[in-house]
């Protein structure tokens, strides 16, 4: 499929290659859409297979952003940036060239932490853009937003119990985490306060014995996760785990966790989950939270106004649920119409003619 193809089949507005030959950059930025404000996404470096495959995670991410987004009640648009190349060629020169590129955007797109990027990078990029966030609070920035994706995550998680139980009540409830590390730690934390049993697995064995020692619980093997006789399925690892070959085997009539891109197959794998009677929280709008976070950081709010913001992944997560059951779609499907409802009307106000803040 051609490039332009690939772009007017996911909605995109603009592709953009980067590169600097002298410290060997070679990047590209997706922007999806600026019909909410300026796109936003993170910055990842990843040793692709090929370039078609680097444009494909550039377009599918940045798509995905627009949405998340939209979803968060957010004035932000979708957008995503990638580094092709191996994580180890990263210094001060890439990142700094990396950052001319995204000014020279002049904000239309800004950047932030992703895979294989930390805080403390958009530092570097920073010296070069101010559109640019996720900062360490040391640098006035709001810090990891783990914690604010943890609280998200815990909040829509409660939404799922009080739409299938009639209660948010986690207390009494036992949930099962796959993958305890920065946002599933927090997200035990939160539950483990809440009253909820944990149980976990993770590959790090390290991680999984931080869990079982500070709040208790049960560890499984990988393998069991998803047959585990639990109230929640919280997938906190990594994408493409719900899927054909496991949706058979989950017992738990909710799956509600912080990975992105949990279905490995979006539209057939939702279908599957809502026929075997399983309520499934979209993943991009239960894990907001860290995005609600360092959107809030560029318009100055402090953190604490960012965790009570994703606090409303509670009821965002039972209007998605709602809806769903109301027209008979599945909740990914539900979620999608919501966002491209807001999507549609925000972008109307532009036919007032008035100026806008973007
Ligand atoms: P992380 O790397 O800190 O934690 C991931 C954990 O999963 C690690 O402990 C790792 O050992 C474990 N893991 C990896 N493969 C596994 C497997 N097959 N089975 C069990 N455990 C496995 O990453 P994170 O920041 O906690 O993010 C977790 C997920 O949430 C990712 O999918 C990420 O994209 C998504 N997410 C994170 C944020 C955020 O604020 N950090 C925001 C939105 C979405």
């Amino acid at each position: 499929m051609g490039v332009f193809e690939g772009m007017a089949g996911l909605g995109h507005e603009q592709l953009v290659f980067c590169r600097d030959e002298a410290v060997g950059l070679r990047a590209i930025i997706g922007i999806h859409s600026t019909a909410l404000g300026p796109a936003i996404g993170g910055l990842r470096i990843y040793n692709y297979l090929d370039e078609s495959d680097a444009i494909r995670d550039v377009l599918r991410l940045s798509r995905g952003m627009t949405y998340k987004a939209a979803m968060a009640g957010l004035d932000f648009g979708g957008g995503q940036a990638v580094i092709l190349g191996d994580p180890s060629i990263k210094d001060e020169a890439l990142l700094r060239a990396f950052g001319r590129h995204v000014e020279s955007l002049g904000g239309r797109y800004i950047t932030a932490e992703d895979m294989n990027t930390t805080v403390e990078d958009m530092s570097w990029i920073r010296r070069e853009t101010r559109w640019v966030t996720g900062f360490s609070q040391q640098l006035g920035g709001s810090g990891h937003p783990a914690r604010a994706t943890a609280w998200g995550t815990y909040q829509g998680i409660r939404a799922c119990l009080e739409v299938v139980h009639g209660s948010p009540e986690v207390a009494g409830r036992t949930v099962a985490i796959q993958g305890v590390g920065a946002v599933g730690y927090e997200l035990a934390r939160y539950l483990h306060e809440g009253g909820a049993r944990l149980v976990v697995c993770d590959i790090s064995e390290r991680k999984v014995r931080r869990v079982l020692d500070e709040l208790g619980g049960e560890a499984i093997d990988e393998d069991d996760f998803y047959g585990a006789d639990v109230d929640v399925l919280a997938p906190c690892a990594i994408g493409g785990v719900i899927n054909r070959a496991t949706i058979p085997l989950i017992r738990a009539p909710i799956v509600a966790g912080a990975a992105n891109n949990q279905l490995d197959d979006p539209e057939g794998d939702a279908r599957l989950l809502a026929e075997a009677g399983i309520t499934y929280a979209p993943d991009y709008v239960v894990n907001a939270g860290g995005l609600i976070q360092v959107c809030g950081e560029l318009v100055g709010y402090p953190v604490e106004q960012a965790m009570a913001d994703a606090g409303g992944i509670f009821d965002t997560v039972k209007r998605v649920i709602n809806r769903a059951r109301a027209r008979g779609i599945t909740t990914a499907a539900a979620a999608d119409e919501i966002a491209e409802e807001r999507i549609a009307r925000v972008t109307g106000l532009r036919r007032l003619g008035l100026p806008g803040r973007w």
